[in-house]
């Protein structure tokens, strides 16, 4: 199995939109890893994670083909993770495809919009919740309760195939006891896991900074959920955290785990 990050930035990506700050004007001057397209990823090739306004740039940059989908998984309905106008582009007089490629698996707040915003919507949408599996062809996905909005089932993604495992968890904080617990019955070769808030302690309890991912690494080693062979990769990197790529590096290094950028791929 292996995992594409396609975008590795937070809401308004890395230049922000208009962000005035440090990051974003390292990341004007000089590119590279720097450059944060808002949060998705692709398992396979085949199972896409969020739906950003950015995705069809991240496609055309990687040279991957929208076709080849079979499932588009929602984390939550968050904007930078449902760009609900642009999933139309999928339907005829865009697309000719008489067979309409992909299920959409989301929890009800994300399926509630779609089908607002689409109606006559023709593809299947499968409404999914927090510790509850669900099977797509090979794949056995188990979505887990994340800390992010107080009245919505945002999720983490656990995503299994041919005995290799991982967690993706983007927008949440530090997880509810639940989560934890849950998670005790896995271990995982690659956990994927967010870093909004860099150097920066904020008050919103929905988002890891670098030392809240180091907390919850810390405790999954611990429980043995993560051992000496998982990798753990960040993503979701805002520039109000005041890290650029090589300060992630810098301080992450030592515990290994790895900052994730846009199109890094990840084979486990
Ligand atoms: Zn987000």
């Amino acid at each position: 199995m292996n995992i594409r990050l396609l975008g590795t930035g937070a809401a308004d990506g890395i230049p922000g939109f208009f962000g005035n700050d440090m990051v974003s004007d390292y990341a004007r001057h000089h590119g590279g890893k720097d450059i944060r397209g808002r949060t998705a990823a692709l398992v396979d090739d085949v199972l896409q994670i969020d739906f950003p306004p950015d995705t069809l740039s991240q496609l055309n940059r990687f040279s991957l083909d929208a076709r080849d989908w079979s499932a588009v998984l929602f984390t939550h309905s968050d904007d930078d993770h449902l760009a609900v106008d642009e999933i139309q582009y999928a339907l005829f007089p865009f697309s000719e495809l008489e067979y309409l490629p992909y299920t959409i698996y989301a929890n009800p707040n994300v399926c509630g919009e779609i089908q607002a915003r689409y109606p006559h919507w023709p593809m299947d949408i499968v409404v999914t919740e927090s510790f509850h599996s669900f099977a797509h062809g090979d794949y056995q996905i188990m979505p887990v309760k994340a800390t992010h909005i107080e009245d919505e089932d945002c999720q983490n993604l656990i995503i299994e195939k041919d005995g290799k495992r991982l967690l993706y968890a983007t927008d949440t904080g530090i997880w509810p006891e639940q989560t934890f617990e849950f998670l005790k019955a896995y271990r995982f070769d690659l956990l994927v896991i967010e870093c909004t808030d860099g150097f920066v302690q904020s008050t919103y309890n929905g988002h890891l900074n670098i030392e809240g991912v180091l907390q919850v690494v810390t405790r999954l080693r611990h429980d043995g959920i993560l051992d000496t062979k998982s990798r753990v990769v960040t993503t979701h990197h805002g520039h109000h955290g005041n890290a650029r790529h090589c300060d992630l590096e810098r301080v992450f290094a030592e515990h290994g785990i790895e900052p994730g950028y846009d199109g890094m791929l990840i084979e486990i």
